[in-house]
């Protein structure tokens, strides 16, 4: 006999957990099945454990420029790895530990541990269980992809998981992979100190911004010695005795990067093959996303999707999102729609690139009559200061409707900054508002008003 509940979650990353508890609470009797970690990515393997290593980084590079800052710090600056990652472990762990006793402790939630797959509709197997439910929310997230290049399967490399585990420095780190997760970890292992390689096929890295961004991204990595090759056509991986190799092929430059250590960090791929998917009746696209309408449900009645496998977002902000449309929706009589949401999401390299809506190449092909300010953060008192004057600020605005479009806040603080340019969208107020709102100074945020009074057409 199955083991019957209101309700089935498969997969404990941001979105999953919330729901569980939220529907528990509701009176509702829950299932939440984790295969592996609980609290997945994010906590585990992600944001959380990179963000610490972000932050190991900084002190680093901040010790090397102290004497930029009147500071003698005694000896050379060096990196106690082991320390590193005890560091992570514990601030990762901590988490993870109070999201798992959260969950088991909460009345009307069931905790099961091992892979789910789907048997029909309405019925899961995790291990020798069988669990049924008319109502079944699939958070199972995503990997980082292996694509079937030459050498991948002879050749050892790392992923943004197991690099994580390493104890000692890498001596030269190739990565393979100019998108967020590659370059943050580019800086984090240069600032530790190794010598870094990034290899992008695309002419530039994190190519979905705008060139400029791109560039200024690149500026700041390459001044920290980040060595790059972009335009990389035909990668492939090869062993050399104890080093690694990634062919490059490019038009120009040695058409190899040899290195000790090799990262692939070439996207990300949805754990949705191997759910049984099938056997519900649960529609994929090519790319093994599962598809879903603007309210998160998928083509199959009481089944729905949240969090990275869905495609809808790639962050955790984006699944976290989910969960709170999808409960609005069910318990809260609110409709809520993921149409309603607005691009957003930071890049943490140092400094940050903070994102929000359209970008200058969107606005230009969005056929509206559109307004840009700028700012260098050359020109700005507080980025002086701290002696972080890296980046620029721009932000975009509909001529007509006044409505900001979209901006990126690459600079110190601008992880934080994008926000008030992100709330006013949302709020779909004019700009006006916010560039005659006065802001605290010294920051960063006292210059978003300057910028939207000296506006200019596009
Ligand atoms: C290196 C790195 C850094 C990142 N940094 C950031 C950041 O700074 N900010 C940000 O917003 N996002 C960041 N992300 C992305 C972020 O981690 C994810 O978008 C986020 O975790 C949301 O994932 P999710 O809720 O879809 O599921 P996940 O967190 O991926 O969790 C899914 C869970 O489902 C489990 N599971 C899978 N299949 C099954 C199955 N069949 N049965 C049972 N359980 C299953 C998995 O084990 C996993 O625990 C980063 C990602 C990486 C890789």
């Amino acid at each position: 006999m199955p083991n019957t509940f209101d309700a089935i979650v498969i997969g404990s990353g941001q979105s999953g957990p919330f729901l569980a508890v939220r529907m528990a609470a509701a009176g509702k009797r829950v299932a939440i099945i984790e295969r592996h970690r609980i609290g997945g990515t994010c906590v585990n393997t992600g944001c959380i454990p990179t963000k610490t290593l972000v932050a190991s980084a900084y002190a680093a590079h901040l010790a090397r420029r102290a004497a930029e800052f009147g500071v003698d710090v005694a000896g050379t600056v060096s990196v106690d790895m082991k320390r590193v990652k005890a560091r992570k472990d514990e601030i990762s762990g901590k988490s993870r530990a109070g999201l798992e006793s959260w969950l088991r402790s909460t009345a009307n939630c069931s905790v099961y541990l091992g892979h789910a797959r789907f048997e029909s509709p309405n019925e899961v197997r995790v291990g020798d269980e069988l669990l049924t439910a008319p109502q079944i929310f699939i958070n199972v997230g995503a990997r980082a992809t292996i694509p079937e290049m030459p050498g991948v399967a002879d050749t050892p490399y790392l992923t943004n998981s197991t690099l994580l585990d390493l104890e000692a420095l890498p001596q030269h780190l190739v990565i393979v992979g100019g998108g967020a997760v590659g370059l943050e970890f580019a800086q984090i292992f240069r600032r530790f100190g190794s010598d870094v390689t990034v290899i992008e096929k695309s002419p530039r890295f994190m190519h979905q911004e705008d060139e400029d961004v791109s560039k200024e991204i690149q500026a700041i990595l390459e001044r920290e010695g980040i060595h790059v090759r972009l335009n990389a056509h035909c990668i492939a991986l090869m062993k050399h005795g104890e080093e690694v190799g990634v062919r490059v092929d490019c038009s120009e430059g040695a058409p190899e990067a040899r290195g000790s250590h090799i990262l692939l960090a070439m996207g990300r791929t949805p754990n949705t093959s191997d759910l049984g998917l099938e056997k519900a009746g649960v529609d994929r696209d090519a790319h093994g996303y599962i598809v879903v309408d603007h309210q998160l449900r998928t083509n199959v009645r009481g089944i729905w999707a949240l969090g990275d496998c869905n495609g809808r977002g790639g962050f955790t902000h984006t699944s976290y999102n989910d969960f709170e449309i999808v409960a609005a929706n069910l318990l809260d009589h609110d409709t809520r729609s993921v149409s309603d949401r607005i691009k957003a999401y930071n890049l943490y390299i140092d400094p940050p690139l903070g994102r929000c809506g359209m970008t200058e190449r969107d606005a230009r092909t969005s056929g509206r009559r559109v307004l840009i300010g700028a700012r260098p953060m050359t020109r700005v008192g507080r980025a002086i200061e701290k002696g972080e004057s890296q980046g620029f600020m721009k932000v975009l605005v509909d001529a007509d409707s006044k409505e900001i479009l979209g901006a990126a806040i690459l600079g110190t603080g601008g992880d934080e900054v994008i926000h008030c340019i992100l709330d006013m969208m949302y709020a779909r107020a004019p700009y006006t508002v916010l560039q005659r709102a006065m802001h605290i100074h010294p920051t960063v945020s006292e210059l978003i008003p300057t910028i939207l009074g000296e506006l200019q057409p596009l």
